[in-house]
């Protein structure tokens, strides 16, 4: 007779029902006591007849009470049914109330989803889960995590758990430290990924390996990144870059066909160079066209300053359509302008092909035969604007991209509800250090060199690509991963072109560089972030609302308050002492 709240339908009617839950909604109407019961499944309502012993207490209940009721299930009287709930032909007529606890009047509503403060809702985030969003987004969750498990355990892949407290693995944040109790003075990492331990595992013979695993990074917080997150994590013995990424993009369409029901189509495969070149970023968002297009040639004899000198510096002029953009007015454009300042241009030129003629804040510069070509090139109609952006050539697309996906954003071309996933490859293997400019990896330091790029490591690190490869959805980067140096000499040869001694080299790899001297397989592998996976799947802007218990954004937890301070002994303990100065 237990029932959950989302189960009973028409043909239950004259049967009996013992329902646990939540106090939803309750309504005094015609001498009758209504409740809406809720619980994870669903709502039902429970009406109370002044003649049954228990009405009074019912006329007492408050939002958020937890109760359990029983009673009998009944067909509404007809023209009172409720199409919008899945119990909507029925209710519980009750014979029986008990209250099993009382609820304080909760500080947001909890029955609908309307905009409430974050801090408040992530410092009652218990209420906050209870409101239908995140209860669907936290079951969406589940169900896309066990598709994906469901999907590696049928290709043979085992789930092995990795340690938290380890050593340092480098992906390019900043390591957690946790002091160590019993030897002080000396710390264990938080894994910023499980990268090593997989590796390791391939040597171990195990072949294939998933792990949901938790990953720390100590970053700057944003809507799509928390300094934990959940990545679904693989590696596979033997394999090529091809298979690497067959298997991901199965897992991938299995997950959508299954949870969403979505069937997705063959991701596209773009080159790093590609993407760069026509979407000015290395996530493009693929829903929408508007390419960026390379217009040095049209501006070759310009006598405009800005244009010229980009281009003698070696720089790049980018044209960008902006559809109906021509009905902005000049100080939409300043504005316009200003945000494209803002997004790292060094400033941007205008053209508005307005019916009445063309209007541009470079007019005395740009003629018509460079309009009519930079309107064949970007394809730009009457009624649109052309934007143009000159700067060194990573600069002026960078600039370009982001301005692209601002055109997107208000012409309504990136709609939720499409899913454009891709590859993007053939990345290079270093990039420039954003403070020192030395080759760092791009990935990081395990990944391997493309074929024939080895060649290059002494005289032209930079040139050389990788084996490396992302899955990018909707403007977003899901996950990277790589062919790995299966070579112990090999990855010596990173370490030290990384500016690494033989001596750090041995603290911090040297178990590593043994591990590889045993026989290690050729292995590759990847890993996709699930909380940015679940979030878009859901429709969702931020992975907070993805996640049962985020840090808020000043990577906090506001309803433990933690990060806190601790006890002076907990330190002594430790073999800690805090500064008195607080630096
Ligand atoms: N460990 C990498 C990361 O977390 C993924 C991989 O290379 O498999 O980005």
């Amino acid at each position: 007779m237990k029932r959950s709240c989302g189960v009973l339908r028409g043909d239950d009617a004259g049967s009996a029902a013992e329902l646990f839950g939540w106090v939803n909604r309750r309504r005094d109407h015609g001498g009758l006591v209504f409740i809406d019961l809720r619980d994870r499944d669903g709502i039902t309502q429970v009406v109370f007849d002044p003649q049954t012993p228990c009405f009074a207490q019912a006329e007492h209940l408050r939002h958020e009470d937890v109760v359990r009721v029983c009673g009998q299930v009944r067909k509404r009287p007809a023209g009172t049914e409720n199409s919008k709930l899945a119990t909507g032909e029925i209710e519980v007529d009750a014979t029986e109330l008990e209250v099993l606890n009382r609820s304080l009047v909760p500080p947001f509503p909890v029955n609908t989803d309307d905009d409430v403060d974050e801090n408040l809702r992530l410092e009652y985030r218990y209420l906050d889960l209870r409101r239908p969003r995140l209860q669907r987004n936290i079951a969406l969750r589940h169900r896309i995590v066990k598709a994906l498990r469901d999907f590696f355990d049928n290709r043979g892949f085992l789930e092995i758990e990795t340690p938290m407290l380890i050593k340092s693995t480098p992906e390019g944040a900043r390591d957690y430290l946790v002091p160590s109790r019993v030897h002080q003075g000396s710390f264990y990492a938080l894994p910023q990924s499980p990268q090593i331990l997989k590796q390791i595992l391939m040597i171990a013979g195990f072949g294939r390996y998933m792990q949901i695993a938790r990953c720390m990074r100590d970053e700057d917080q944003r809507a799509d990144r928390q300094l934990e997150f959940t990545q679904i994590d693989v590696e596979l013995s033997f394999a090529s870059q091809d298979e690497v990424l067959e298997i991901m993009e199965s897992a991938i369409r299995f997950t959508w066909k299954r949870v969403l029901e979505i069937d997705l189509p063959p991701f596209p495969r773009y080159a790093h160079a590609e993407v760069m070149n026509r979407f000015g970023s290395d996530k493009p968002d693929l829903r929408f066209g508007l390419d960026l297009q390379h217009v040095n040639d049209i501006f070759s004899g310009t006598e405009f300053v800005v244009f010229k000198s980009a281009i003698d510096a070696g720089g790049l002029v980018v044209a960008l359509r902006y559809p109906d953009g021509a009905s902005l007015s000049r100080r939409d454009f300043d504005a316009l302008t200003e945000l494209a300042k803002q997004n790292g241009a060094k400033g941007m030129v205008w053209i508005a092909l307005g019916a009445e003629g063309t209007k541009s804040s470079a007019a005395r510069f740009i003629g018509e035969t460079e309009i009519a070509r930079l309107r064949e090139r970007t394809g730009a109609q009457i009624g649109d604007a052309i934007l143009l952006f000159a700067d060194a050539a990573d600069a002026a697309l960078l600039a370009a991209g982001k301005m692209r996906l601002e055109i997107g954003d208000r012409c309504g071309l990136r709609d939720p509800e499409q899913f454009a996933f891709a590859w993007i490859t053939d990345f290079p293997l270093f990039e420039p250090d954003e403070e020192t400019g030395a080759p760092a990896p791009a990935h990081h330091p395990f990944t391997a060199p493309g074929e024939g790029q080895w060649d290059l490591i002494d005289t032209e690190p930079m040139k050389m690509r990788a084996q490396h490869y992302d899955m990018v959805l909707n403007g977003f980067e899901l996950g990277s991963g790589s062919i790995r140096i299966h070579k112990a000499e090999f990855q010596r040869r990173i370490f030290t072109m990384l500016g690494m001694s033989a001596d750090q080299i041995e603290e911090r790899f040297g178990f590593f560089l043994r591990a590889l001297e045993y026989g290690a397989p050729p292995h590759g592998g990847m890993a996709l972030g699930i909380d940015r996976i679940v979030m878009l799947a859901a429709g969702e802007t931020g992975i907070r609302d993805v996640i049962a218990f985020p840090k808020n954004q000043m990577a906090r937890d506001v309803m433990m308050d933690a990060p806190s301070a601790v006890p002076e002994r907990l330190l002594r303990d430790l073999g800690l002492q805090l500064r008195s100065d607080g630096r």
